[in-house]
């Protein structure tokens, strides 16, 4: 191993099993490594780096934040987190937003709120109902809600009162509401499941359940979200709207925040002073990544662009899963996508590191692709290609 490498297995807690690959630098839809060289990226460092490497707007207005003002903490106003709470309101359709560092911290608020809302209508409502194969984080909350026997098991108990139900199946929903049932929270489209599109008529069989039962829908979209779908997020692309959502990843390009929001019904008897915080949460540094990368998905109409790229992702992907023997099925849509294969995906994704192609797993037998959202139809030609020998 090279001794760099080595010097950082040892430094830090044993959490990954890494690709041995020291990356330097990033341009456009490209990574380059410490020894020159040049890889196409349909990872996007897991679906975060939507406007690529190096924007040259985004960065611009990050290095003259940086020489402005960094950090207030949320006992002051600062210039440019109303910004991005405005334009993450407008985009998601939501009413009020709260900033938080990651994905991971959106749900713990986004169930944290929930059971303000409970609490202060008195309804004694505190179950959460999730799916299975979901994905929503690894802290003692997010955790609870995550169905992943591997990832759960070694740090139980977790909260009490979570059930699963199947993903899309309406009936098993049902069968698991009770007079305690608080919120259902699922992403619409799982992503670290294996890219698993939720059926239109589940959202809004699911959506309707709630309404007449009085409980809360919550919509994990940090992975879905943020113009993926071909829509800004993925409850415009079905047309059910949750009462919450998380949104991380994408919202800003790279820099270290995500933010769940919610709609004013929810708003008005959920959190207040003193119930929730955080010290970074909307900092001036990340919400003008926050507020530009808004302003550039707009003016570069990026949502229009990844209807039309990603039409023709699944074009090759279905090509792909026809002619090759290895691929079972393509599943997703627009730029959050995936194909199921017969073999671990992991050496596949291995293999495509040496043909200079970074591409990611989901669960052990699906390749996904979350690649920024500014590639061309070029690069998806460059990436089956890439593909097919790693095949
Ligand atoms: C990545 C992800 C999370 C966790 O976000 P972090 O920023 O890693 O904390 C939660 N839910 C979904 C759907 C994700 O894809």
């Amino acid at each position: 191993m090279n001794p760099y490498m080595q010097e950082t297995e040892n430094a830090l807690v044993h959490t990954y099993n890494r690709f041995p690959v020291i990356f330097e630098k990033g341009e456009g839809v490209y990574l380059y490594d410490t020894e020159g060289n040049k890889y196409l990226d349909f990872a996007a460092g897991i679906a975060v780096c939507g406007l690529g490497y190096g924007n040259p707007e985004l960065t611009a207005a990050v290095k003259e934040q940086t020489e402005l003002l960094w950090h207030t903490s949320n006992l002051f106003y600062n210039a440019s987190c109303g910004t991005a709470a405005e334009a993450l309101k407008k985009a998601s359709g939501m009413d009020r937003v709260f900033f938080t560092n990651s994905g991971t911290e959106a749900n713990e608020g986004m169930l944290k709120a929930a059971r303000k809302y409970a609490w202060k209508k008195k309804t004694g409502r505190y179950e959460f109902i999730a799916m299975e194969g979901s994905f929503h984080g690894r802290s003692m909350g997010a955790l609870s809600v995550t169905e992943h026997e591997a990832y759960r098991t070694p740090f139980e108990p977790l909260i009490p009162g979570v059930k699963f139900a199947k993903f899309n199946d309406l009936d098993s929903v049902k069968a698991l509401i009770s007079d305690n049932t608080c919120a259902i929270i699922l992403e619409p489209i799982q992503g670290e499941g294996g890219i698993n599109m939720a059926d239109p008529e589940f959202l809004k069989g699911i959506r309707k359940l709630c309404d007449e039962e009085g409980i809360l829908l919550l919509f994990d979209e940090i992975q879905c979200g943020m113009g993926r779908t071909g829509q800004m997020f993925a409850w415009q692309y079905y047309g059910v709207k949750p009462d919450m959502m998380s949104m991380a990843k994408a919202i800003g390009s790279g820099v270290p925040v995500g933010a769940f929001a919610m709609t004013e019904d929810v708003a008005k008897d959920s959190l207040e002073p003193g119930d929730h915080g955080t010290t970074y949460g909307g900092n001036p540094l990340v919400c003008t990544a926050v507020a530009k990368t808004l302003e550039i998905f707009e003016k570069e109409r990026l949502t229009e662009h990844v209807k039309e790229i990603g039409a023709y992702l699944e074009e090759r992907l279905d090509e792909l899963a026809a002619s090759e023997d290895t691929v079972l099925e393509r599943r997703g849509t627009g730029l959050i996508q995936g194909i199921r294969l017969t073999k671990p995906a992991g050496e596949v994704t291995a293999r495509a590191m040496e043909e200079g192609l970074v591409i990611i797993t989901a669960r052990s037998d699906v390749i996904r692709f979350v690649p920024p959202m500014v590639i061309t139809k070029e690069h998806v030609d460059e990436m089956i290609e890439k593909l097919k020998k790693s095949l």
